[in-house]
């Protein structure tokens, strides 16, 4: 197995990195590094430039805006995006509603939509989990009863990420509660502007609200909002799923985290000398880097197997291993992280500012987001699938019980 790059790779990273250094704007490069929050206008800043490029929906057909990468270049542009601070194409958008658009809606809707998902001209969300329906997902019960041209949306969607900004939802509901459960799931898409919604955030251990619970009260939905078959929905949800976990080892993240641990772990005093020439702190840091290389290496094993072989499309199986491990080590390097801030990472919060999100005392301005990513990151083993289901999947498709 040959993994070295080719000349024209490399000169194809080269070339995305130097975008990313010049066209995104280090102000909002800075926040990711330092892991403070982006707003809705860093985010679509970010995108829209990524959009002018070309750059925003790689992976769609060529016919829709797609650049016809290799694997290999998928996967520089996406650690080059990480180890560069820069906020990806906004996910609800890029990788998951408009590839099911693609895949399985009219003509009529991708016409209307996919420039202005592109664009990110609209914001969408993903109103797929319901209170009891997550990992069980097929489970769910918010109910769409057809009325003439409508259908009538009652009940309630959870864990609804960013739907504070979001102008349209893409969502999963039961339009047939009498069939066997995966078949009476129909696949909608919402204008949230419609009456009948609410919206309540939910606030998260770091203070933060990135996620929600959406209410629906006879919502009405036009039939046209219908993507694909009514009752045919579970399989835009498994194609959508599929996608979702691509690209989710995040290997560009963990590096550009693990550098930052050394970069700060040599400024931190530790008696005779930094915290970087304290033998155990150093053994740990290295015991990181020692994974997210295993990892790196696994993660361009299967690109090169997908290179060779393409997949028709199809996920791998093995990015379920690469979501456990990816997600271990994102996991680690914000534990790390916390022991370089020390007590510095202690939120202290303004009784008037309820948020968590204040800057540490005594002037280590970089330590105050700390304790609040630490705190956050405890998701990723559980959004998009969580680890415990991977396993499930790994054992099923990977080892074949
Ligand atoms: C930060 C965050 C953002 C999210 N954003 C969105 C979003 O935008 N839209 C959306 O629709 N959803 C979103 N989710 C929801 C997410 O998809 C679910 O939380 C996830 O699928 C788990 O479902 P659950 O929370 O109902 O937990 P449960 O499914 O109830 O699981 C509880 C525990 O039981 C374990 N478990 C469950 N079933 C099995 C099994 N068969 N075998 C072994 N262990 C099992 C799980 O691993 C977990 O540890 C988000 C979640 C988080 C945390």
């Amino acid at each position: 197995m040959d993994l070295r790059f080719t000349p024209e790779e490399n000169a194809f990273r080269a070339e995305v990195r130097k975008f990313f250094q010049t066209e995104i704007p280090l102000s909002i490069r800075r926040k990711v590094i330092e892991g403070r929050e982006l707003t809705k206008n860093d985010i679509v800043t970010s995108h829209k430039t990524l959009h002018k490029r070309g750059w925003a929906t790689p992976g769609w057909p060529v016919e829709w805006g797609g650049t016809g990468w290799s694997p290999v270049q998928f996967y520089m542009f996406g650690e080059e995006m990480q180890t560069n601070g820069v906020p990806p194409p906004v996910g609800f958008n890029v990788s998951m509603h408009g590839p099911v658009l693609i895949q399985f809606g009219t003509e009529a809707q991708k016409k209307h939509h996919l420039p202005r998902i592109a664009a990110c001209d609209d914001w969408w969300c993903q109103g797929f989990s319901e209170p009891g329906s997550g990992s069980d997902l097929a489970s769910l019960k918010t109910s769409a009863v057809r009325q003439g041209d409508h259908y009538i949306v009652n009940g309630q969607k959870i864990w609804t990420t960013l739907a504070q900004h979001a102008d349209w939802m893409f969502l999963l509901v039961r339009t047939d509660p009498n069939a066997k459960k995966q078949l009476g799931i129909s696949y909608l898409m919402l204008d949230m502007k419609t009456p009948g919604i609410t919206i309540r955030p939910i606030v998260t251990i770091d203070g933060g609200k990135e996620v929600n619970e959406v209410f629906f009260d006879n919502v009405k939905i036009p039939v046209e909002n219908l993507v694909g078959e009514e009752n045919r929905g579970w399989d835009c949800a498994k194609y959508l799923l599929g996608n979702e976990r691509t690209g989710i080892a995040r290997v560009g993240l963990s590096k550009m985290r693990v550098a930052r641990i050394k970069e700060l772990a040599r400024k931190v005093d530790a008696g005779n000398g930094s915290l970087m020439d304290d033998p155990r702190f150093a053994e740990k840091v290295a015991a990181v880097e020692v994974e997210l290389k295993a990892l790196e290496m696994t993660q361009l094993r299967v690109v090169s197997e997908d290179a060779k072989s393409g997949r028709g499309g199809k996920p791998n199986p093995a990015s379920s291993i690469l979501k456990i491990k990816g997600s271990e080590i994102q996991q680690m390097t914000t534990e790390l992280l916390m022991e370089v801030a020390g007590p510095l990472a202690l939120p202290f919060v303004d009784e008037d500012d309820m948020t968590g999100h204040n800057e540490a005392p005594g002037g280590a301005d970089w330590a105050g987001p700390t304790a609040p990513v630490y705190f956050n990151n405890r998701k990723v083993s559980i959004y998009g699938g969580t680890n415990e289901i991977q396993h499930n999947i790994i054992a099923k498709a990977v080892l074949g019980f």
